[in-house]
């Protein structure tokens, strides 16, 4: 089926206040709810910086009606027990719908595969990252990959060389692979130069990288704030990104959220909040004329589904005014974390209406879906 969307209503500029009583008469732009293959929700172990409730909230806010969420909690999601834990949070609180992925390690080798099925996919911590489930051993790489259902994703947080490796195990195993969060020009050329040979290798970008780059931002951002992994890259990275977005199949936040306190603080983690930005600064650039709305929608929607195997959400949909222009600010921002990279950025396009499932969720900064209403996308596994 092909989609063909409307971008521009008639509506014109200005910052939009939030609305008033259910004025819809406005033709807002209708789009599939979206969807979020790269999120830290925090919970369980983090819950001062986010929880399912809190993210899923923010997801709502952002247009996204399903997230998937990774792993590298505390404890971290390895085996059933943990997994029960977050399935449990996950089903009392969230909003919208989600997976939960498997974080591979080196002691779930042989029992990992048997918890695919309660599974969104197997992330791999390959580089430097947040939390304890960094992987640096092949043998470790190549024996998961031997044994994870060909069916079920596999997502890695590999960058520079590691991602050959990834690729040449994956070639190996004749399996597919998603690549996390590529941010740099050699990257994003190897990934093009795999697909164009034939290999089965999707691969994902983020707003942030798209959108900034260490040279022009560090010092906006300061110190601490300013970390993020894989780091913020240079200009020319962020160009080739851009150029090759041909080869991009999906556009996710990596949102990760940390408090303002931690991001100044002495030791500051890495990573930005992102869920309640992304459309809107893609849609910016449609706005701009960088992109068009369907290089959108299939990087936000339909390659998510496709490449995740993910269920569809029945009458689920996002309303947009795509006219709006609006600036997030730290002190508007839903997630727990209370800040946003973008602060004070002018953005064009923002979420107006949520329908999940039959049912009005989001409306003009307003919440009404209980916590515990979003559920799993593997619910068919027996927790
Ligand atoms: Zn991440």
């Amino acid at each position: 089926m092909r989609l063909v969307y409307h971008f521009g209503n008639g509506r014109r500029g200005g910052i939009l206040n939030p609305l008033e009583g259910d004025d819809f008469s406005m033709p807002y732009l209708r789009l599939p709810g979206l969807i979020d293959v790269h999120v830290h929700l925090r919970e369980p172990g983090g819950e001062h910086k986010e929880t399912f409730e809190t993210g899923t909230r923010a997801a709502l806010a952002g247009g996204i009606t399903m997230v998937l969420a990774m792993p590298n909690t505390h404890p971290p999601l390895i085996d059933s027990a943990s997994l029960a834990l977050a399935e449990s949070a996950a089903a009392a609180r969230a909003l919208c719908d989600y997976g939960l992925y498997l974080g591979a390690s080196g002691e779930n080798i042989e029992s990992g595969a048997a918890l695919a099925p309660r599974c969104a996919g197997l992330k791999f911590y390959l580089d430097a990252t947040f939390g304890p489930l960094h992987i640096k051993d092949l043998r470790t790489l190549r024996e998961h990959f031997a044994r994870w259902p060909k069916d079920r994703p596999i997502a890695c947080h590999a960058e520079d060389r590691t991602i050959a490796a990834v690729l040449t195990c994956a070639q190996l195993e004749r399996r597919s692979v998603h690549i996390c969060h590529v941010s740099r020009a050699d990257e994003i050329h190897l990934i093009r130069d795999a697909k164009q040979a034939g290999i089965a290798v999707t691969c994902e970008v983020c707003p942030h990288h798209l959108f900034m780059n260490i040279e022009d931002d560090m010092k906006r951002l300061g110190a601490g704030r300013h970390e993020v992994r894989p780091r913020l890259a240079t200009r020319a990275d962020q160009a080739a990104l851009w150029a090759n977005m041909a080869y991009i199949d999906v556009i996710a936040t990596d949102h990760a959220p940390h408090t303002l306190s931690e991001k100044d603080g002495p030791n500051p983690p890495p990573g930005f909040p992102g869920l309640e930005t992304s459309l809107s600064l893609m849609l910016t650039a449609v706005h701009q004329g960088r992109l068009s709305l369907e290089d959108v929608v299939s990087r936000m929607y339909e390659n998510p589904k496709r490449i995740f195997g993910l269920p569809a959400q029945p009458d689920t949909y996002i309303e947009v005014d795509t006219d709006a222009v609006w600036l997030p600010t730290h002190r508007g921002t839903v997630s727990r974390c209370g800040w946003t990279p973008y602060d004070g950025w002018e953005l064009r396009g923002r979420v107006e209406r949520v329908t999940l499932r039959g049912r009005v969720v989001y409306r003009g900064g307003t919440f009404s879906g209980a916590p515990g209403s979003g559920q799993n996308i593997r619910s068919s596994a027996v927790v």
